[in-house]
């Protein structure tokens, strides 16, 4: 195989794509998992999947389904079988569990109004959860628990850091540095679901993910998990974060700009298009396969600035 650009050292691990199942995937989305894709087989790293089901409301095995069968159609492959987040409750409950015995996890009542009431307060860091339930005592936990649970609602369960920033390391951002707060392991409410940035934590270390490629969007997110990944000592991935494909009017590409599932793409294009118009959003041009598109591709010459989707 010619691998052209230079394999860097810092990409190592495997790497994985790991969609959310609430829909279909739209062309930003095929774009960021063929990066992942192309990063990964770059650089011969194992490339899993992972289905990112932990909301219960939200998430469905026909969005899953559709949306393995679309990333196949463009010719994406990936090592071993899928890993279904909802299979992995208990390995979650673990670690939760684990942390609390740690004096590290503590129970939150707030409701959203009440967390953005408190989060108005003079003092309060911007962005941060305020820390209203922090350090209630076990009488006043119990007399909220109590209050909560009448109304059928479980409390949140949130981590008690001791910072208010981290950094990481992002392939093309440098060293990023951003917030950390008391975040959330798992949400409260009626569907005590376990928390995204509790889940990607504990099954990147699982599946030995290097580097994790995703949307721009979630580099907020990165410090946060990386900072409970130290707290669980586990390796902290390099994060390679890709710019988002917007649509004519510069906002992020969605579903409800119409024509943007491969699906509905195929409508007036082959499948072969699709991975063109894919490939030429990369900076290589002409390729009607993904493993054309692997063998012309430069990780250095990738758009590092917004795409824009003209369908
Ligand atoms: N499940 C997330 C999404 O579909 C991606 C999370 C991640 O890659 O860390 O946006």
């Amino acid at each position: 195989m010619c691998m052209s650009g230079t394999a860097d050292a810092r990409i190592a691990g495997a790497g994985r794509y790991a969609p959310s199942p609430s829909g279909e995937l739209h062309f930003g989305n095929l774009r960021t998992a063929l990066i992942s894709w192309l990063v990964a087989r770059s650089h011969s790293l194992p490339f899993y999947m992972r289905v990112e089901d932990v909301d219960t409301q939200r998430s469905s095995l026909e969005s899953a389904a559709q949306q393995l069968e679309d990333l196949q159609r463009i010719g994406l492959d990936w090592d071993g079988e899928v890993l279904y987040q909802h299979q992995r409750f208990p390995a979650y409950e673990h670690v939760v569990e684990s942390l609390r015995a740690r004096g590290l996890v503590y129970e939150c009542y707030c409701s959203r109004k009440d967390i953005a009431h408190a989060a108005s307060a003079p003092h309060a860091i911007p962005g941060h959860y305020p820390g209203t339930c922090r350090d209630l005592s076990d009488a006043q936990r119990q007399a909220k628990r109590e209050e909560l649970e009448a109304t059928g609602r479980h409390p949140a369960l949130r981590l008690r850091s001791d910072a208010t920033s981290g950094t990481v390391q992002d392939y093309w951002a440098g060293n990023y540095r951003g917030d950390v707060d008391d975040f959330v392991l798992r949400r409260g409410g009626q569907a005590p679901d376990w928390a995204y940035n509790l889940a990607v934590v504990v099954d990147d270390h699982h599946q030995q993910v290097g580097h994790v490629v995703r949307g721009d969007d979630l580099l907020p997110s990165a410090p946060r998990q990386a900072y409970l990944a130290r707290l669980l000592g586990y390796e902290v991935p390099l994060y390679v974060h890709v710019p988002l494909v917007l649509n004519e009017q510069g906002r992020r590409l969605a579903k409800r700009d119409g024509a943007v599932t491969l699906h509905q793409m195929e409508q007036h294009s082959s499948t072969a298009d699709v991975i063109q118009a894919l490939g030429e959003s990369l900076g290589v041009v002409g390729a009607r396969s993904t493993a054309e598109i692997l063998e012309h591709w430069d990780m250095d010459q990738l758009p590092r600035t917004a795409v824009t989707f003209r369908g």
